[in-house]
């Protein structure tokens, strides 16, 4: 960026000449000027590189100055707002992908989507009826083509 001028106010001769190039209107709304509340501005903003010559001066009402640096100030945050996050596309997560979750985060998921795994029945002479819960597999297995990588934080 180039330098800011050194100097921001105008002189008063600057000023008379500003006014003389508007002919005693103001810059914003072309209505004429009341010369005792006068005020002066940059057309290039002296922020921006503008310079504190007559040509880059301008006069201005106070309430037409203070809408005009609104206006600026606005555009400023316009160039500094971050570009909008590019949109996630949906995509179903791979059984390698649900496997990278732990049983609990499995559970939750199934719970969250409605899906009921049972448990595990052994019937063995020797020891009875035994239930072991849903492993890590069945999880998977069940949840895989359900879970989309949008619903995930
Ligand atoms: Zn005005």
């Amino acid at each position: 960026m180039e330098p800011r001028d050194g100097r921001r106010a105008f002189t008063t001769t600057q000023k008379k000449h500003i006014l003389l190039q508007q002919n005693y209107k103001c810059a914003m709304c072309f209505k004429k000027l009341d010369l005792t509340i006068v005020e002066f501005d940059h057309s290039k903003p002296w922020s921006e590189s503008g310079l504190t010559i007559v040509k880059n001066g301008v006069a201005l009402h106070p309430d037409c100055h203070r809408r005009k640096t609104l206006k600026e100030n606005l555009k400023k945050v316009d160039k500094v707002r971050k570009p909008a996050k590019p949109k996630i596309e949906s995509k179903v997560l791979t059984k390698q992908e649900l496997n990278r979750f732990t049983v609990t985060q499995l559970k939750d998921l199934a719970k969250k989507h409605n899906i009921r795994l049972s448990s595990n029945v052994y019937t063995s002479l020797l020891w009875g009826t035994k239930y072991t819960p849903p492993t890590k597999q069945q999880y998977v297995n069940k949840l895989f083509g359900k879970v989309f990588n949008t619903e995930l934080k």
